[in-house]
């Protein structure tokens, strides 16, 4: 059978099933809209035991936050499809959507809630410590290591400024400044912040016990941390965006309105894909958005498709 007969059709294909894409679907679903959500089943903050700062679901396990979203969207009917998206093209009616596999999708619409990776520094035991005692986000993560030994790994200029807020959650924050050379201005501000600056290379991050222990350093001396908090480089899973030709701003990173609408039209982008400052709860809140707008825009379609048709058939007979 030819490729057109096999799809399925639907209004929209949200790619990625995160907070941010579930909350388009959610909307979407209660829209009426026929969604189909595609996902590949690794969430950004999958390593971390809880979600914290989400107003109503504080401290709730990521992955409970998303099966909750699962069972709400199926409600709706919504389509939940395990799977990774490799490609999207343009087609007369919309996109099409390939699937791993072989499956293929047909779409008015398409919501690309793809997240980002983090790319961490390369430094023996910290990519197995990472969202447990290795992390990124005081406000994730502060309150529960608030007031304990806590080390700032210098492996990105972010780094000072990183020490400087996490100061606020504990009285004894140390820079351990590795490949870092912090200028007379930053070391002045970090002194008179209270974070200590330690100089020397990183050689490997040590735990006994499942727990983290410390930082080791090249002359030997092991700077005994509960926790070290790092910069990591936000890598955005945006292959499909740019494979349709999306605008990117001068970072590199795709543009968008304050709904998620991309440069090509039809096409929106939400979440960390598109802004690698969102937390669940403004990643959620960008799904709602595009999901407003989406909706208005196949409204708009389909509006100017009736018209077209009832100016097509003359004016109304009286009845
Ligand atoms: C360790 C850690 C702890 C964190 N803690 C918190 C916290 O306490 N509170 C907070 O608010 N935020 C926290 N965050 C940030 C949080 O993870 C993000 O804000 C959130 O995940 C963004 O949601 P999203 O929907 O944009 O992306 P994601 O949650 O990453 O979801 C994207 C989904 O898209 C899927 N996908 C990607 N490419 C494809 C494809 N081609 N085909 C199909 N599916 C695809 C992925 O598999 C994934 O399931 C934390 C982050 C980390 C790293």
């Amino acid at each position: 059978m030819s490729e057109k007969s096999t799809a399925e059709r639907y209004d929209v294909v949200v790619v990625g099933a995160g907070a941010a894409g579930l909350n388009a679907a959610l909307v979407l679903g209660r829209a009426r809209r026929r969604v189909a959500v595609v996902d590949a089943g690794e969430p950004r903050n999958a390593p971390a035991a809880h979600l914290q700062g989400f107003l109503s679901r504080d401290g709730m396990p990521p992955a409970a936050l998303l099966a909750v979203g699962r069972a709400e969207v199926t409600r709706y009917g919504v389509d939940l499809i395990d799977g990774r998206v490799e490609d999207a093209g343009p087609t007369e009616l919309g996109f099409v959507v390939h699937l791993a596999g072989g499956p293929v999708l047909h779409a008015r619409r398409l919501v690309v809630a793809t997240g980002l990776r983090d790319g961490l520094p390369e430094l023996p035991g910290l990519a197995e410590r990472w969202g447990r005692d290795v992390l990124h986000c005081p406000y994730c993560h502060g309150w529960e290591v608030r007031d304990r030994p806590l080390g700032v790994l210098g492996t990105a200029p972010g780094a000072v400024g990183q020490a400087l807020l996490l100061r606020q959650w504990s009285a004894d924050v140390v820079l351990l400044a590795h490949t870092l050379a912090p200028t007379d201005t930053e070391r002045e501000r970090l002194a008179a912040r209270g974070v200590r600056v330690v100089e020397g290379r990183i050689v490997r991050l040590v735990a006994d016990d499942g727990r983290l222990r410390g930082v080791e350093l090249d002359n030997g001396q092991v700077v005994t941390r509960d926790a070290v908090f790092v910069v990591p480089q936000p890598m955005p899973r945006d292959a499909l965006l740019f494979g349709l030709d999306c605008a990117r701003d001068d970072n590199g990173w795709v543009t968008t309105d304050r709904t998620g609408r991309t440069s090509v039209p039809g096409v929106w982008a939400v979440g960390n894909v598109a802004d690698p400052r969102a937390q669940v709860v403004s990643a959620a809140g960008m799904g709602a958005a595009a999901a407003f707008a989406l909706n208005h825009d196949l409204l708009d379609e389909e509006i100017g498709r009736a018209v077209g048709l009832s100016r097509a058939s003359g004016p109304a007979l009286p009845v």
